[in-house]
């Protein structure tokens, strides 16, 4: 009797746990289930893909749990579809590249990081004084950011049939540079990006194989510059081609009309615009140039701080001193004009003591910094006499801009001249913004 009592004792304490443990087993499978599923879920958003999780078997419809997988859910869906936004806004920005990586938050920091970069490089280049410190940036964007060793600038003119490699850098010297070969370039020809492609010679500069990307850029009606980059293996070849090419490209988009301003600026310099006693341009280069500026500001956009200055009294100079004198304070002045603009901004003698300033890409109240930086410069630099004595001058200046107070730049050079008048009659050594409620009967042209 004891034993049998043991047994079924035992039977039924066995039975028991095993019933507990099916029950317990089958209430919990689905809250267990539950939270292994959005722990899967949590580790792939991680990696930038975001899923929904389906609801396990055997939960419970309208409870906590339940609700927190609906609530779960929704919350994806909600990052999924900002994430996607963003992407697709970002884009806009960076073109149909093709992405490096799965992860979409690492595609999404690369842009970022490309986009900031790209930012800072315009505005870097803003200030560059000179084309070929555009070029230098360049060739660091191109050597540090896309680790392309080997490169080469090259200006194609169709005019005079001549070819300049204004930068060079690694070992690619090839066929294309030789400048007896003006017409061989390929990029420069058609106007189109050529690369190597494996099944055929694309280019007839490159006899041995090797892996190229050229990028023709036009910068004037008869100038093009061809950037070529040269990889050595190629993967990097299809990273550049693939992957690289599409930034490389908005950053040249970039330097584009920077490079315009000042080929044309260089250009310029170089041409019979200049007036013998000062080195600046003349007023023929007004009348005959200044379309090309204008039009170039109308269609990238940018603002012309105009200036017209004045010397006071200049004529006391010559009555009291003679002419030389005179002549020698003009130099004078023409020296701090030209240390207190860029090297793309234009300065004109117009006539006598009277220059227009022609400040390129720059807002008002920078201009109206440059105009006073120039009077303050004039008021406290002595001009020296031969006998040991010396004199100061003063400027007046009046400020417009184009295109804010006119689109028509002969408007705006008389708006300024407006303002110089009122500068003029209201004591001198000043610097006056012109506007509308000025009114003058002078007419300069
Ligand atoms: P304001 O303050 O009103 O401008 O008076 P101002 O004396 O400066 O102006 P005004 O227009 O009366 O005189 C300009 C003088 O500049 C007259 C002219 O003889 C002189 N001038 C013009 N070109 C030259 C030049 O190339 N060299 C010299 N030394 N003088 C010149
Ligand atoms: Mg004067
Ligand atoms: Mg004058």
């Amino acid at each position: 009797m004891g034993k049998d009592t043991l047994f079924t004792i035992l039977f039924v304490t066995i039975f028991l746990i095993f019933i507990i443990v099916f029950l317990t087993n089958s209430i919990l499978k689905p809250y267990i289930d539950t939270f292994l599923r959005i722990g899967d879920s949590i580790k792939k958003s991680t990696d930038g893909k975001f899923e929904n999780i389906n609801k396990p078997k055997g939960l419970i419809k309208g409870k906590e749990v339940d609700k927190l997988v609906d609530n779960y859910n929704s919350f994806i869906l909600m990052l999924k579809n900002s994430f996607d936004d963003i992407h697709t806004k970002l884009k806009i920005f960076t073109g149909d590249n093709n992405r490096t990586s799965d992860n979409s938050f690492l595609n999404l920091k690369d842009i970022i990081d490309n986009l900031s970069e790209l930012y800072t490089f315009k505005k870097q280049i803003d200030i560059d004084e000179t084309s070929h410190e555009i070029y230098d940036r360049l060739a660091q964007i191109l050597k540090n950011r896309f680790n392309i060793k080997h490169f080469n600038f090259t200006i194609y003119d169709s005019e005079n049939k001549t070819m300049k490699v204004v930068l060079q850098e690694g070992d690619d010297k090839k066929e294309c540079d030789k400048s007896s070969n003006f017409d061989l370039c390929r990029a420069y020809k058609i106007s189109q990006d050529i690369y190597s492609v494996s099944y055929h010679k694309a280019c007839s500069c490159y006899k041995d194989k090797g892996f190229y990307y050229c990028i023709p850029l036009q910068l004037m009606d008869h100038i093009t510059l061809v950037i070529r980059c040269v990889v050595e293996t190629q993967e990097e070849f299809d990273t550049l081609k693939n992957y690289h090419i599409i930034y490389i490209k908005k950053y040249l988009q970039e330097a584009i009309p920077n490079l315009k301003i000042k080929y044309i600026v260089d250009e310029l310099n170089e041409s019979n615009y200049k007036d013998a006693l000062t080195g600046l341009y003349n007023r023929k280069f007004f009348d005959q140039e200044i379309d090309i500026l204008i039009n170039l500001a109308q269609r990238e956009e940018f603002s012309i701080g105009v200036l017209m200055l004045d010397m006071d009294h200049f004529k006391a100079v010559n009555d009291e001193y003679g002419h030389d004198v005179g002549d020698q304070v003009l130099q004078m002045l023409s020296s701090i004009i030209k240390e207190n603009i860029r090297e793309s901004d234009v300065a004109i003698r117009m006539g006598g003591e009277e220059f227009l300033l022609l400040l390129v890409n720059i807002d008002e109240n920078n201009t109206i910094k440059v105009a006073n930086k120039i009077r303050q410069k004039v008021a406290t630099s002595a001009i020296k006499l031969k006998n040991g004595d010396d004199f100061y001058k003063t400027v007046s200046t009046g400020v417009s801009m184009f295109p804010d107070d006119s689109t028509n730049i002969f408007q705006v050079v008389k708006n300024a001249d407006i303002a110089l008048y009122n500068a003029k009659e209201s004591g001198r050594d000043k610097v006056v913004r012109f506007t509308k409620s000025m009114s003058s009967t002078i007419d300069i042209f």
